[in-house]
């Protein structure tokens, strides 16, 4: 058989096995199997395929599973509680190390916002308050 023919053929097997194609194509389609025994063979996997595909279930869902997800489902849906910052204060302490690390970070914060003005070039950052150079 033609390399054409056994892909056209092989493009239409599986309409062939649902019975989707015309009468004439069809019977063009069980001329070539009968003729090409490679095109048979591949039909014949494709049918066992289809079959396996068709006897394949979906397992059951769990016993349950359905109104624990319509249950956290609502749990979810409901507004949270508005979150009390001084209620979460009231019982934060700061060990020794954390408290030097947030001074650290306070002095650093501060002293690149504001500056260190030892640590400035000359003329650099702001000028003089109404000066002019
Ligand atoms: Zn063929």
């Amino acid at each position: 058989m033609s390399y054409f023919r056994c892909w056209s053929a092989r493009n239409l097997l599986d309409l062939h096995g649902d019975g989707r194609l015309s009468a004439a194509a069809s019977e063009r389609i069980d001329a070539h199997l009968e003729a090409c025994a490679a095109c048979r063979e591949a039909a014949g996997e494709f049918d066992a395929l289809k079959g396996l595909l068709r006897s394949a279930k979906a397992p059951p869902a769990p016993r349950g599973l359905e109104a624990a997800i319509l249950k956290a489902l609502r749990e979810h849906a409901a507004p949270a509680p508005a979150w009390d910052w001084r209620a979460a204060l009231r019982g934060a302490r700061l060990g020794p190390a954390q408290a030097a690390a947030l001074a650290g970070l306070l002095l650093l914060a501060g002293s690149h916002f504001f500056g260190v003005p030892s640590q400035r070039a000359p003329g650099a950052g702001m000028s003089a308050p109404g000066g002019r150079r």
